[in-house]
């Protein structure tokens, strides 16, 4: 889906913005020669940027704006170095709110319903998006934030609340907390709005039975407004992202091309109309891809596919780009094996060729040499490279909330 001239527009006026306020971003485009852009050619060829850039132009750096325009700020941590802060001007923030009260209008929440709100509130974009978007509907918020497990199940019942927002993991604890204590007849819940992240479908299942409810992907970044940019529709087929604030691409990780409407890869995020840090090609390293044609919903909105991995996590051997997906997917296919794995990539000097590493889990009942190759023979034949495949039992490796980083690639060191 290439960029439309309505939005060709949005982006030179962004770019103007951008070169007169003598931010971080007006130094980069006055150094390449970037004026405006009057053609989807012009606009292919603005550089991507990186959270990398957004650190170096730590603390306000990126600010678009007079002081007096901005109305908060938001911050997201990095796991190494300085964090990254986004300035929003009033608009940037009912802009914001908006797009969530039309994920929840999609979901078919409205202002009938109470929602029970569990992410964190504070300098992150979490609760306080789920917040805005849910006073914006004119629906009942229930601010709780995170953890208290005892008081959210009781005002869960208490006050009837028929959506909950959560983390998937938070989600499944609640879920696991509500069949312990045998409280599934005394919740009111329909439906749940779920952070993006990529989750199994197992997980899924077990939330969806376990709470009798509709489960909703939410996407979003603190770097582009926070989570609320996009949402997937009751026919569930992809996530539909608001291009008229937004527009989005999806590239190849490597090589930076940009790929055809179908082709997974990275999703970049360039806003519209972003006053306080607007963001040309903000490379987000979250894997997708577009979905082509349109939603038997019949929304016009583009879809992005549920989100794939990190584009941290994608590699290549032999010419070849390997996503963390087709490793799942793989993992998947052999009974008794978790969703969990860790692959290395070295280089054997002395073949002169690449040899890559695949450790899994299994459970105790299957046998473990027999997994092995059962893998070894999916990836030959899926793939197209023979991995050695090492089984452990299950919970060795680690896990953790989101963002595991899976694949370690040796052959730089
Ligand atoms: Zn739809």
């Amino acid at each position: 889906m290439r960029i439309n001239e309505k939005q060709l527009d949005l982006v030179d006026k962004q770019i103007k913005r951008i070169l007169a306020s003598g931010n971080y971003y007006s130094e980069v485009y006055k150094k390449a020669g970037i004026t405006g852009v009057s053609s989807p050619e012009e606009f292919e060829k603005i550089p991507f940027t990186d959270k990398a850039d957004l650190r170096n132009a730590y603390p306000l750096g990126i600010q678009a704006v007079p002081d007096e325009e901005v109305v908060r700020i938001h911050s997201s941590s990095g796991t190494t170095g300085k964090p990254v802060i986004i300035p929003y001007t009033a608009k940037d923030v009912d802009d914001w709110s908006t797009m969530f009260a039309r994920c929840y209008e999609i979901a078919g929440i409205t202002s009938k319903d109470r929602i029970q709100i569990t992410p964190g509130y504070g300098l992150w974009t979490a609760g306080i998006g789920f917040q805005a978007g849910c006073e914006k509907l004119g629906a009942m918020a229930i601010p709780m934030g995170p953890g208290n497990t005892e008081k959210q199940l009781q005002m869960m019942i208490d006050l009837e609340s028929t959506v909950i927002c959560a983390t998937s993991s938070y989600a499944l604890l609640l879920a696991e907390e509500i069949n312990k204590r045998h409280l599934k007849d005394k919740i009111k819940l329909k439906k749940g709005v779920i952070g993006s992240e990529r989750w199994s479908e197992a997980k899924r299942k077990y939330i969806a039975n376990e709470l009798g409810i509709e489960l909703y992907d939410i996407y979003g970044l603190t770097e582009i407004y926070g989570p609320g940019i996009g949402i997937n529709c009751p026919d569930q087929t992809g996530m539909h992202v608001f291009d008229d604030y937004l527009y989005i691409e999806i590239i190849d990780p490597v090589t930076g091309e940009v790929l055809p409407d179908g082709e997974e890869g990275e999703i970049v995020i360039t806003t519209l109309v972003k006053e306080g840090a607007p963001l040309i090609r903000f490379r987000t390293h979250d894997l997708s891809k577009i979905i082509p044609g349109e939603c038997s919903c019949g929304r016009h909105y583009p879809r992005l596919d549920t989100i794939m991995g990190r584009s941290d996590d994608m590699f290549k051997v032999h010419g070849v780009n390997m996503f963390p997906s087709q490793v799942e997917e793989i993992l998947g296919l052999v009974d008794g094996v978790s969703s969990e794995y860790k692959i290395d990539i070295a280089h054997d000097e002395s073949k002169n060729r690449d040899i890559i590493m695949v450790t899994a889990e299994a459970e105790g009942r299957v046998d473990f040499a027999v997994t092995a190759e059962e893998i070894k023979r999916l990836f030959k034949s899926k793939l197209n490279v023979t991995p050695k495949v090492s089984i452990v039992s299950i919970n060795t490796l680690p896990r953790s909330e989101k963002k595991t980083k899976r694949v370690f690639d040796h052959r730089e060191e």
